[in-house]
């Protein structure tokens, strides 16, 4: 990874270039911003720079073996440590396999945030840490010999959920450093790390990203039911955030386009129209049900509103149309009835009954409910 493959966080970026021009590039660094701003792709970038056997006047060349080696994260002095989940017994045995998901996902993209590791090795909501076992591999993968002659670098992913064994070790390593050992320590904040490892660090201030930036990061990105205006005004900064309300949006759409067939196929009493329906939802899912059902009881309380107020915000023109047309069919004499028939085929359906006979069931209520003067 390049600097010129990281968008924005420009000033970031000749700070560390000119550190490295003039030979002065601090053996602890702390890259300290917030979620979504491209810390990890910077200390990546960096770290090349530092590897590259011809760099250039200001990223690294891209083409050199050692470029090439860390654009596979194969490197062997470029390492990283990440956190994890388990007892310290449990970590040993499990590494092998967390390492291939690190280096994998950093392969896929190198931007991504705690949820989604703790998701890729399956943590189900258990915390994670980076304890004894992490900070002993640091020690042990830094007390080998630089295989290039050049620098040794640890990437520190998170370095905020270090526990105090591994902080204690690390700060041991800090106090005493082996020879062209680079520590890039990347943090979204200290509050809870150790004062004596933050002072030991120089900080690099990772601000969030420009809107010009996050343009650039969802360049070629198809925007469904959106406006990239909208986009950079709901991620502010964090390009996290701006694939995120991009997925989001998608899925909208795919819920909006369910719920106008189901209301229309009501309406129009078509018996055939609401069986084809259900058959077709039910293959949502169980999780996508009952998410579409969520989008539904959304979609309804919508509707009724926009009887009473005439402009509501925040939905996408799809949206305002549909309602524009349908809203006047919900009304004080039936929503109550609807929304309580949604609910409930919410409820069965989390609890594993048949999704098709359920779909079925609410389509004949909705229908009722429709047609009630
Ligand atoms: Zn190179």
């Amino acid at each position: 990874m390049q600097f010129k493959d990281v968008v924005g966080q420009e000033s970031v970026k000749s700070h560390l270039i000119q550190e490295y021009k003039s030979n002065r590039v601090s053996h602890a660094q702390m890259f300290l911003g917030p979620r979504g701003a491209n810390k990890l792709p910077l200390a990546i970038a960096f770290s090349q720079l530092l590897l590259c056997q011809n760099p250039q006047e200001s990223d690294s060349c891209g083409q050199c073996e050692s470029c090439k080696q860390v654009q596979n994260y194969s490197h062997p002095d470029l390492h990283f440590a990440f956190p994890a989940f388990g007892s310290e017994k449990e970590r040993g045995p499990l590494n092998g396999e967390r390492e291939r998901k690190w280096l994998e996902n950093l392969k896929e993209n190198p931007l991504f945030d705690y949820e989604h590791w703790s998701d890729v090795i399956g943590a189900g909501g258990k915390l994670l840490s980076l304890g004894r076992f992490e900070g002993d591999s640091i020690s042990k993968k830094l007390s080998l010999k630089s295989f290039s002659g050049g620098y040794k670098i640890m990437i520190i992913w998170l370095q905020e959920l270090m526990n105090q064994t591994c902080a204690n070790n690390l700060l041991k390593i800090l106090e005493e450093p082996p020879a062209k050992t680079l520590f890039i320590l990347i943090s979204e904040n200290t509050e809870n790390s150790l004062p004596t490892i933050v002072s030991r660090t120089q900080i690099i201030t990772i601000p969030k990203l420009s809107d010009q930036a996050i343009l650039q990061g969802i360049e070629g990105r198809q925007l469904v039911g959106i406006t990239a205006e909208e986009v950079v005004r709901r991620a502010n900064g964090n390009l996290l955030e701006a694939w995120e309300v991009i997925k989001g949006s998608e899925k909208k759409e795919l819920f909006l386009d369910q719920f106008m067939h189901l209301m229309r196929s009501c309406y129009t009493k078509d018996v055939s129209k609401m069986l084809d329906w259900s058959e077709g939802a039910s293959k949502l899912g169980r999780d996508g049900l009952v998410d579409f059902l969520s989008y539904s009881l959304y979609m309804t309380r919508q509707s009724l509103m926009s009887n009473y107020q005439s402009e509501l915000t925040n939905h996408s023109s799809a949206e305002a149309a549909f309602l524009n047309k349908f809203a006047r069919f919900i009304n004080g004499n039936n929503v109550q009835k609807i929304y309580e028939e949604i609910n409930q085929t919410s409820y069965f359906i989390q609890r594993n009954c048949n999704p098709k006979i359920m779909l079925t069931g609410l389509t004949f209520q909705i229908m009722r409910e429709l047609h009630k003067a």
